[in-house]
């Protein structure tokens, strides 16, 4: 079976007055489909240089990237990310706020198929059903006509993620998601959100420089080496049937030999410089 998304040789350079910065050098990977896959590497070694490239907000300089196998831009697919900022409005109640992506896409599609101005489109009954019911299932139902501000930090990011996930996201980007909470929410909100992913089945790409949340949720993962960002090493992650579940993955034997290991990778690219 074709991988989900193939990157092929992929880098990418910043040209600015003062000079060049080469972000990404030659990167290669394949995620297959319904994979948890994750990044990790040094601060500035190019992570989400590589998801904005993911996601089509900047093109490859060499190299490309297929959906399905197909090139990106011509795919259709959907891509949906979430950032380490949840961006929600605070002026919109949670609802409003997760139907927001809905009704970006439905402006975009009216403005091209009429060449017209953009126009703010209210979802429709069906959508608001799923959003309904996604808030219901996220725990957030008695939220719904709430403001941001109302919300924990975990509360906010599970709306940033219904915002996301009502788009029917093909691939799911994550940037450091969880790394402006506190520790305590951090496991939380990872355990949850993970079990969501999983539950769902969506190919998802988690880029952090926390090596225990990779471990905590990846099937594999990516070591890129400072930069720019190379291709260090590619882990496989598996943990007994009675590690489901990141919090339970943390407390598994096998948990500290896996940190070592990347530990060790990560290391040795600093002695090397
Ligand atoms: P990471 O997410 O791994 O911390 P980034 O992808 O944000 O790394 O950045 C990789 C490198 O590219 C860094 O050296 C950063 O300073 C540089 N960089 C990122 N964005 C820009 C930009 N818009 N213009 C110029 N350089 C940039
Ligand atoms: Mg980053």
């Amino acid at each position: 079976m074709k991988p989900k998304l193939e990157v092929k040789d992929l880098s990418y350079s910043y040209h600015e007055l003062s000079g060049e910065t080469i972000a990404l050098s030659h990167i290669s990977f394949d995620v297959r489909d319904g994979e948890f896959f994750a990044v990790v590497g040094p601060s500035g070694c190019g992570k989400s240089t590589l998801l904005s490239l993911l996601c089509g907000l900047l093109e490859p300089e060499e190299g490309e990237i297929l959906i399905d196998g197909i090139p990106r831009a011509e795919s259709g697919s959907v891509i949906g990310y979430m950032l380490q900022r949840d961006h929600l409005l605070e002026w919109r109640t949670i609802l409003s706020n997760t139907a927001l992506g809905l009704e970006i896409r439905d402006a975009r599609r009216t403005q091209r198929a009429r060449r017209s101005a953009w126009t703010r489109r209210l979802p429709d009954e069906e959508s608001l059903r799923s959003l309904t019911a996604m808030l219901r299932a996220y725990g957030l139902e008695s939220f719904r006509d709430a403001k941001p501000s109302q919300l924990s930090g975990g509360m906010r990011q599970r709306a940033a993620l219904i915002r996301t996930m009502a788009l029917k996201p093909d691939i799911l980007l994550l940037d450091e998601p969880f790394s402006a909470l506190d520790y305590q929410t951090r496991l939380e909100v990872c355990d949850d959100i993970s079990s969501i992913i999983r539950t769902q089945k969506k190919t998802a790409v988690l880029i952090t420089h926390d090596l225990s949340e990779a471990i905590s949720v990846a099937d594999r993962i990516l070591v890129l080496s400072s930069r720019p960002g190379r291709v260090k090493a590619i882990l496989t992650v598996a943990f007994g049937p009675d590690a489901a579940g990141p919090l339970k993955r943390r407390n598994a034997p096998e948990f500290s030999a896996y940190f070592d290991q990347l530990w060790k990778e990560l290391k040795c690219d600093e002695t090397s410089q």
